[in-house]
């Protein structure tokens, strides 16, 4: 057994804060990762974060927009938090090393973004994540913190309803061992591959939340998913939002702006209206007739010069995977499965809660942080460059609680039992011989989730998505593997993941299926508008036996109520 104050599981930028944070406050801290932590799905966000640092601009704007962004669904104290606490931290990643894009005066250079005419997205090139995640690494490296990579988590454990550490396997041998620990954050990134196709990487499969959930974790505001209006049509490839920053326009098969029409409800901001606005906006013209094969057009000539300057990634990305000179004609584009802002419910610390019968309490030990979590500065839709934030912040202030934690109590007993379960679950994979595969599942479960609880849903779709991947959980026991070795076995670490992915397509249907109104990133054609009387709470989802139950929590308002919402 191995033994750590604070386990992290997550090398991303969120297990990356909570690392560095938690070993400054005193604790000793293991970071865990299933890939080598710069490989971590972080490494690939281009835009940038946010910080209210320009002129003009202020924590309490940035703060108000991202609430508006979020449909009035995110908890105001901790959009709040991030926001305001956020700019230290933007200091201080500078201070480690981050070599963010200067102006001409000096100045940390931002970028606009979307829901806001404000300029405040810091960034280096298009290639922000990866940068922070190498400094931060570094800084890792500096303090000897302890990383155990390419080790693959496989359970949660609890000992007298705390939990207590986790069971992982080695992939380069395949051993599996316990990990002791006071507390345990999850920062195990997000679920975008539970959608096919998905802006994100193929290890981005859900793991913590159904770890979480399976110890009895609240997973919360499930429902919101957010679809991205600018994604490459051939594999869902992001094309950064900070293109209509700088000035690119959305034009349909004729030609037209169409974010400038009124019934979109964003004429002032046109194509920098919030996510959801413009997906929505996109669907309807490509579903009216008025697309281009499937899509509608990015176009970026009229700012060719900055797209070459700063934007090198999506240039190549244009150029490589839809075979478009983004400098000379529009790219086809159209909206895709991006991000999940529910997440494990966590208070503004990090912490873990769960249901008791009546309401919530605390899960001792449990933290989270990052797009696996789900703090609230988020709600209904995110504003792009907040979740960089978003990790970097609440990643900080998890970790330090995480720490604090630690010191306060004794390390649980763990029985040794749950090695010989965690062992025969994988005995049992290796002795079906079937030709049923993770690989054809995860498909189809992708598309399922893709068809019916995409940028539109209704009730007919939902309770046929349910259907269908009910059918899917049902075959799932029968998947085989063809490699039945232990060394760097992928293939059995694929249908690991699946298991975890069906979880989280459950709640997502159960989630979208509670919410009987439309708001942000949930459009239900059979409920079209937002009711704040019904609505304006948080649909939670817990494990039973009979599946996933819902409950409801209030959203902390502190002084934006709501509004009409227009951008
Ligand atoms: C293409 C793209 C571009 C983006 N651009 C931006 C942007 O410009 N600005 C912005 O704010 N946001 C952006 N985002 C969103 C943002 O990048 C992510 O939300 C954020 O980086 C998530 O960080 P994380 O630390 O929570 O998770 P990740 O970076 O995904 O890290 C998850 C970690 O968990 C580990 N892990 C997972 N499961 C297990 C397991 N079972 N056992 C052990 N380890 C495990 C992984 O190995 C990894 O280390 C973008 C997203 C995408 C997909």
């Amino acid at each position: 057994m191995i033994e750590h104050d604070v386990l992290i599981i997550g090398g991303g930028l969120a297990g990356m804060s909570t690392a560095l944070h938690a070993r400054q406050a005193g604790a000793d801290v293991a970071m865990m990762s299933k890939v080598h932590p710069t490989r971590s799905h972080s490494a690939a966000a281009q835009g940038g974060i946010n910080a209210a640092l320009g002129i003009g601009d202020s924590w309490e704007v940035h703060a108000y927009e991202t609430v508006k962004g979020s449909d009035y669904l995110g908890d105001q104290d901790a959009i709040e938090i991030l926001c305001r606490e956020g700019i230290q931290d933007i200091f201080n990643l500078e201070h480690w090393g981050v070599i963010f894009d200067r102006d001409e005066e000096g100045r940390i250079h931002m970028r606009g973004f979307g829901g806001t005419d404000k300029s405040r997205t810091c960034h280096v090139g298009d290639m922000t994540g990866q940068t922070i995640l190498h400094v931060m690494y570094e800084q890792l490296l500096k303090i000897n913190a302890k990383s155990y990579d390419e080790w693959f988590v496989t359970t949660l454990l609890m000992e007298d309803g705390a939990c207590c550490g986790a069971v992982a396997m080695e992939l380069t041998s395949g051993k599996m061992e316990i990990f002791r620990a006071k507390s345990i954050i999850i920062c195990t990134g997000g679920c975008g591959r539970v959608y096919e196709p998905s802006t994100n990487g193929l290890i981005v499969t859900g793991d913590g939340l159904s770890l979480a959930y399976r110890v009895g974790a609240l997973i919360m505001d499930m429902e919101m998913v957010q679809y991205h209006p600018t994604t490459l049509p051939a594999n869902g490839f992001l094309i950064t939002e900070g293109a209509r920053g700088e000035g690119a326009y959305l034009l349909n098969s004729e030609g037209d702006r169409f974010m400038q029409e009124e019934r979109y409800g964003a004429t002032t901001l046109v194509e920098k209206a919030s996510r959801d606005v413009v997906s929505r906006a996109e669907t309807i013209e490509i579903r009216e007739g008025r697309g281009v094969d499937g899509c509608v057009l990015l176009d970026c000539r009229h700012i060719k010069d900055r797209i070459l300057e700063a934007f090198h990634q999506i240039y190549e990305l244009a150029q490589d995977y839809a075979g478009v000179d983004i400098a000379q004609e529009p790219l086809p584009i159209r909206p895709g499965m991006h991000y999940i802002m529910g997440g494990i419910k966590t208070d503004v610390d990090g912490r873990c809660y769960r249901h008791n019968g009546n309401g919530m309490e605390p899960l001792p030990g449990l933290y989270a942080a990052g797009e696996c979590a789900c703090a609230s500065a988020h709600g209904a839709n995110r504003l792009g460059g907040n979740s960089l934030l978003d990790c970097v912040t609440f990643g900080r202030r998890a970790g330090v609680h995480a720490a604090q934690y630690a010191k306060s109590i004794k390390a649980a007993n763990v029985s040794e039992q749950v090695m010989q379960q965690e062992e025969q679950k994988i005995t049992d994979i290796f002795a079906r011989s079937t030709d049923q595969r993770a690989a054809a599942l995860r498909l189809e479960m992708g598309n399922i989730m893709h068809e019916f609880t995409g940028v539109f849903r209704d009730e007919t779709g939902l309770l046929e998505a349910q259907r269908q991947i009910h059918a899917v959980r049902e075959r799932y026991p029968n998947v085989s593997v063809d490699d039945k070795g232990r060394v760097f076995n992928t293939d059995l670490v694929s249908v690991l993941e699946l298991d975890y992915m069906l979880d989280c397509a459950e709640i997502i249907i159960a989630s979208a299926l509670a919410r009987k109104e439309s708001r942000g990133a949930h459009t239900r054609t059979d409920y079209p508008e937002r009711d704040d009387e019904n609505w304006l709470k948080h649909v939670v989802v817990y494990q039973t036996p009979e599946g996933p139950a819902i409950d409801y929590l209030p959203v902390t308002i502190t002084k934006w109520k709501p509004e009409v919402r227009k951008y």
